[in-house]
Order: C-alpha cells, then sequence, then structure tokens
C-alpha cells in the first residue's frame, strides 16, 4: 500500500468544522509554545467550584517526579456530565441506549440521568462509601453502568471498572489490587444472545475478597441468582427509598477520578489513575474537536465502558459536551454480522467510533452486509485500539463511509486518558494507515535506543517530551512502577512502549509496540508493516506477525494467517503470501513460516497478543506467562496443536 496516497480535506468538512487548518497550526503552535496561557484559556471549557490560579505543575525527572494541572481548582466530575446542562438541554437524550435485543432500546434525558446518578449517590452514601473509596463496577453495557460511575465521581469514590468479559480470577485480582470494599455488579449481561453470568461470577470472585463487604446487583435478565444475606443487595431496592437530591461533592482538581486496568496486552495489568480536572478538560476537548461534535448530534463509540475509550469517549467526553451518545449492549455480529450499520440506521448516528478488530471481522464477511443499509446519516468514522491496516482502512472509507466521511485514526492509550496523535476531520489530509498529527499541547519526539532525539522524517521509540491534562498520575498503589514503566527508559521523557515512523510530511505511524519488532538480519521491522502487506491480500482476514530465532538470521518471520470465509488453505497460497510479501515490501520481509490461523489471541478488547504467538512461535508454548486476559483460550490450543517450529 502506497504511503503516498493523501485523501485531502474536502471543502465543505472544512467549512463546517470546529477546526480548520489554519485555526490547527495557530492553535497548535500557540499550545506547545506558551502551555500556561493555552490551558489557562481551555480549562474554563468545563465548570470549576473553585477556579484554579495554577495551570501547570509538572517535572518528568525520575528523582521527583510529579503532574498536577489546575492544582487550586475543585470541581465535581458528575455536575460537569449533567448539572450544568439541565437548564439547557434537561430534556434532551443523553445515553441512547441500544440493547443486545435489536428491539430493546431506550433514551435516557440528562433530566432523568440527572435524578438516577444523585439516587445512586445516595445509595452509595448509604452503604458506607466516602470520599476517596475504591468502588468496582462488573456490569454489562447497560444505562446502571454510566449511572454508577457518575454517582461514584459525584460522591467523591473513585471507582474500578472491570470489563464484564472477564473472569472470576480476573476480578478477584482487580478487587484485591485497589482494596475496593463494594461491587456493582447484575445478574447477567447479554451479549450475541448469550447470557454471561456475572453474579456467579462476582460471587466466586468475592470468595477470596474478603475485606470488599457489600455487592449491589441490577437486575438485567430475571435469572436466577443467590443473594447473600448482610452482603448482596438488589439495586432497585436500595434505589427504591433514595431521594434524587444529592448535592456534588468537592472535589480538589487532583483527587482521583478513576483507577482503570490496563488491557493487558503485554503482561501484568496495571492499575492506571486518573485525576479529576485534568482528565475532565482534556476529555471533553478531544472529544469536541477530534470528532467534531456538534450539538444535538448522535455519536456512537462502541468500545465497552470496561476500556479507557468507554470512560473517555461514551461517557465523561461527551456528557462533559451535552452530546447523546450512543451506548450499545451487544456484539458487531449478533443478530448478523450488518448490526452495526443496522444500529446506525436505527438511530440516525452521525459519528461512529470504533476498533481495527472490528472493522477486519467485518470485512472478512463481504461487503453486501454493508451495503444494504443506507448509512447516509454518517458523517464522520473513527478508529482506535491498534494501527488499523490502510487496507482496512480503505475498506472503512469506501464501504462504510462511501467516500463521504472523514476517518480519524487516533492514537492513545489508557495511561494518556485521551487521543493525543489523530486527524482533526477539517483540519488534517488523511493518509491511511496514519494517525497523522498531535493534538493540542501533544509534543511527540522520536528517540533512537539511546535516547537520542531524531528529527526529520524518521523511525524510533515514541515519546511525549511533555505532560498534557489528560496524563495518569501513577499506577495505583505503585509510583515505583510509574516512574520505571514510563519514565525510566528515556530520561525525562514519557515513553509509550510503541515504534513509530515519522515521514517528511510530519505524520506519524506507529508501527506496533516496541517489543514486538523483529530484527531479521540486523533489519528492524513493525510488525504493523508486515501484517498490513498480508492484510493487502485478497485472501487474507487477518494476520499477525512475530519473530523466532533463527541460526542465520537472528530473526526469522513467523505470521499467522487468518482467510477470508470461504478460502481454502493451500499450499499453493501460503507461497503465493510469501512471494506477495516480497513484492510488497521487499525480500527481507518475506515470512519463513506461515501458519494458517482459525483464529488469533486477543485480549478481551479485540487487541492481538503478539506475546503469546511470539512464545508459540518460538516452540515455548509452555511458557505462555499470564494469559488471563486472553478472550478465547481455545484459539491459543489450536495454534499450539499446529505450530510450525518444533525446533
Ligand atoms: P497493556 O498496556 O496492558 O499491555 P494495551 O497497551 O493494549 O495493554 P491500551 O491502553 O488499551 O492497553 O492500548 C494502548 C495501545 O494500543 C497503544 O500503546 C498502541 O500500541 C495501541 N493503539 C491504540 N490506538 C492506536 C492507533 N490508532 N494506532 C496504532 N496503535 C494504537
Ligand atoms: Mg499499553
Amino acid at each position: 500500500m502506497s504511503e503516498e496516497m493523501v485523501i485531502a480535506v474536502p471543502e465543505a468538512v472544512a467549512r463546517a468544522a470546529h477546526i480548520d487548518r489554519a485555526k490547527y497550526q495557530a492553535m497548535y503552535a500557540r499550545s506547545v509554545s506558551d502551555p500556561e496561557g493555552f490551558w489557562a484559556e481551555h480549562g474554563k471549557r468545563i465548570d470549576w467550584i473553585k477556579p484554579y490560579s495554577k495551570i501547570k505543575e509538572v517535572s518528568y525527572d525520575a528523582e521527583d517526579l510529579h503532574i498536577r494541572w489546575f492544582h487550586d481548582g475543585t470541581l465535581n466530575a458528575s455536575a460537569n456530565c449533567l448539572d450544568r446542562h439541565l437548564a439547557t438541554r434537561g430534556d434532551q437524550t443523553a445515553i441512547l441506549w441500544e440493547g443486545d435485543d435489536p428491539n430493546e432500546s431506550k433514551a435516557i434525558t440528562y433530566r432523568e440521568l440527572h435524578a438516577e446518578v444523585s439516587k445512586f449517590a445516595n445509595v452509595l452514601k448509604a452503604l458506607g462509601v466516602e470520599k476517596g473509596d475504591r468502588v468496582t463496577i462488573y456490569l454489562p453495557m447497560i444505562p446502571e453502568a454510566a449511572v454508577a460511575m457518575l454517582a461514584c465521581a459525584r460522591v467523591g469514590a473513585i471507582h474500578s471498572v472491570v470489563f464484564g468479559g472477564f473472569s472470576p480470577d480476573s476480578l478477584a485480582n482487580r478487587i484485591q489490587d485497589c482494596d475496593s470494599t463494594i461491587v456493582i455488579t447484575a445478574d447477567e449481561g447479554l451479549r450475541g444472545g448469550r447470557k454471561v453470568p456475572l453474579k456467579k461470577n462476582a460471587d466466586a470472585a468475592l470468595a477470596s475478597c474478603p475485606s470488599c463487604k457489600t455487592c449491589v446487583v441490577v437486575r438485567r435478565t430475571g435469572g436466577a441468582v443467590e443473594m447473600k444475606d448482610g452482603r448482596d443487595h438488589w439495586y432497585h431496592d436500595l434505589m427504591l427509598a433514595a431521594s434524587a437530591d444529592c448535592p456534588p461533592a468537592e472535589m480538589r482538581a487532583e483527587d482521583p477520578l478513576f483507577i482503570l486496568y490496563t488491557s493487558g496486552s503485554t503482561g501484568k495489568p496495571k492499575g492506571v489513575l486518573h485525576t479529576t480536572g485534568g482528565y475532565m478538560v482534556y476529555a471533553s476537548m478531544t472529544h469536541e474537536y477530534v470528532f467534531d461534535y456538534k450539538p444535538g448530534e448522535v455519536y456512537w463509540c462502541t468500545a465497552d465502558v470496561g476500556w479507557v475509550t468507554g470512560h473517555t469517549y461514551i461517557l465523561y467526553g461527551p456528557l462533559a459536551n451535552g452530546a447523546i451518545t450512543l451506548m450499545f449492549e451487544g456484539v458487531p455480529n449478533y443478530p448478523d454480522a450488518s448490526r452495526f450499520w443496522q444500529v446506525v440506521d436505527k438511530h440516525d448516528v452521525n459519528i461512529f467510533y470504533t476498533a481495527p478488530t472490528a472493522i477486519r471481522a467485518l470485512m472478512r464477511e463481504g461487503e453486501e452486509l454493508v451495503k444494504k443499509t443506507s448509512r447516509k446519516s454518517l458523517r464522520l468514522l473513527g478508529s482506535v485500539g491498534e494501527p488499523i491496516n490502510p487496507e482496512a482502512w480503505l475498506w472503512y472509507h469506501r464501504v462504510v463511509g462511501d467516500e463521504r466521511c472523514p476517518i480519524v485514526d487516533t492514537w492513545w492509550q489508557t495511561e494518556t486518558g485521551g487521543i493525543l496523535i489523530t486527524p482533526l476531520p477539517g483540519a488534517t489530509d488523511l493518509k491511511p494507515g496514519s494517525a497523522t498529527l498531535p493534538f493540542f499541547g501533544v509534543k511527540p519526539m522520536l528517540v533512537d535506543n539511546d535516547g537520542n532525539v531524531l528529527e526529520g522524517a524518521t523511525e524510533g521509540n515514541l515519546c511525549i517530551a511533555d505532560s498534557w491534562p489528560g496524563q495518569m498520575r501513577t499506577v495505583y498503589g505503585d509510583h515505583d512502577r510509574f516512574i520505571q514503566t514510563y519514565f525510566s527508559t528515556f530520561k525525562g521523557r514519557y515513553f509509550t512502549g510503541d515504534g513509530c515512523r515519522r515521514d517528511a510530511d510530519g505524520y506519524y505511524w506507529i508501527t506496533g509496540r516496541v517489543d514486538d519488532v523483529i530484527n531479521v538480519s540486523g533489519h528492524r521491522m513493525g510488525t504493523a508493516e508486515v501484517e498490513s502487506a498480508l492484510v493487502a491480500h485478497s485472501k487474507v482476514a487477518e494476520a499477525a506477525v512475530v519473530g523466532y530465532p533463527h541460526d542465520i538470521k537472528g530473526q526469522g518471520i513467523y505470521a499467522y494467517v487468518t482467510l477470508n470465509v470461504g478460502e481454502e488453505p493451500t499450499e499453493e497460497l501460503r507461497k503465493e503470501l510469501v512471494q506477495w510479501v516480497r513484492r510488497e515490501i521487499g525480500p527481507i520481509a518475506s515470512p519463513d513460516l506461515i501458519q494458517w490461523a482459525p483464529a488469533l489471541p486477543k485480549t478481551r478488547s479485540g487487541k492481538i497478543m503478539r506475546r503469546i504467538l511470539r512464545k508459540i512461535a518460538a516452540n515455548e508454548h509452555d511458557q505462555l506467562g499470564d494469559t488471563s486476559t486472553l478472550a478465547d483460550p481455545a484459539v491459543v490450543d489450536d495454534l499450539v496443536g499446529n505450530r510450525m517450529n518444533r525446533a
């Protein structure tokens, strides 16, 4: 795929957008030359109880590491998402909920949400929850998840949302790690027509969490559950008696808002801690500008609230902006693989934000399923979570967006709180596969392995030179791990762990995690490039590439390939794919081994777990490490059974 391809900002998009090219350039320049002035101004976009006078107090020096934004201001995050809208748009929809069952949906107004949140905040108080306490939320994608999160924010408790797909063990680890005293769950979740036994999982987890003494249970399916006397309470019972009057707690800007465990692609999950003021400013600002959100538009982010994308771009960002945010309980392929587009038509969705894994899965099913829907309401598409292969990008653009909708490929991390590198639809010409340019206030830099800063068109380790308001503040309970993980590899800089290329136009191309870089006969290669070449073949749906020990080259290239529905895995095709990659990239990148993979091992958020694939490729399948965040362990068994390297 040629990186020369540029898709210019359509005139009409630029004219209607919040930010056009000239404005981006001027604002960006000021944001990095005068961060104090820039953020002093933009910090006002949210409501403060006591205005800040301090803006940015940051040191990335490992000896004296501190990150503080708007330090002396006070505010409440839930008041910013709810109370501030009551006068202007109290009767507008806040959450548009679409159930797993296509016949189930409902709209909740800002006024209704405000009342529910206030009530549940009173419930939490009655259960003894105080400022700073940790509350674990283990819920499906139902409005009560949003209510629970905002209610925590309202009373100043710290929520820790654990994705509903996690096992009892994973849940228990996360409850113990942050010492939470209360869990909020549901009887069962519903995904793709199947029931998920959440309460049963929570019971199993709580058996090993003696300090967690309270469990609140939302009734979702009505399935039978055991309720333990004195510990378990029904949500609806508690809500009946609760008052809808609960003044928001006055929080300091640097008081914690939430803990969230990273998705676990690379190892033991980290409890990423975000605070209140800077996070809210950054969440709302990125949501408005990256998605070019305009009042009244229907905005849909398909993530789960269990991931940071759900926190920032289903909940806090959109609600702070008074948006209509769609929350979807189901999965992309239920009842069939056109569900996303049916939902888009049903609710006239204007802005749609999803992950490459979903795009590749739907691509595999063919375009008919998309084309039979209208999608005329769509005006902007987004992608997040992994590098998006140019082939998948172009399909998304042509088939889903009818070549009308710009795509924002947004690069960020749980740690960054919000989007750092991204196009702005009215300002940035697009290149398929590139996350393009930094957001306001963000100073990306590429450094070599010795920490030397690289200039111009080059490739290296992606660092961020200075802080932005949405940055994480610590690893909960382990500040040393925070410093070690992010600030010790390259002194004085935030290290993202990702590799990246910058082209002659200053565009950034994420090449994958640096741990995944392959070194073939001294040539360093990102996994993204080889995978994109494979995916560009018409028979290939998805590919994952890792290095494995090779006597002559140091590392050889081992590719796991999933074919499109209906394609046969043959020896001939294997040879054809090797030739194909040779032609696309060069002989140095041609795979030494190709294994047919019915499916790839993924995290529960849908990211390919190359760490595990590396072990299988190295014939070290007995040392797979922590597999608790794996979505489907059976996938790994199949790959181990059919591994190509048995040396
Ligand atoms: P862990 O840190 O526990 O290993 P994780 O890194 O998968 O898990 P997240 O914070 O959800 O957890 O993911 C952030 C990572 O996802 C980034 O560091 C990057 O590798 C990848 N990523 C996210 N968005 C993009 C994007 N638009 N393009 C390329 N890569 C992306
Ligand atoms: Mg990470």
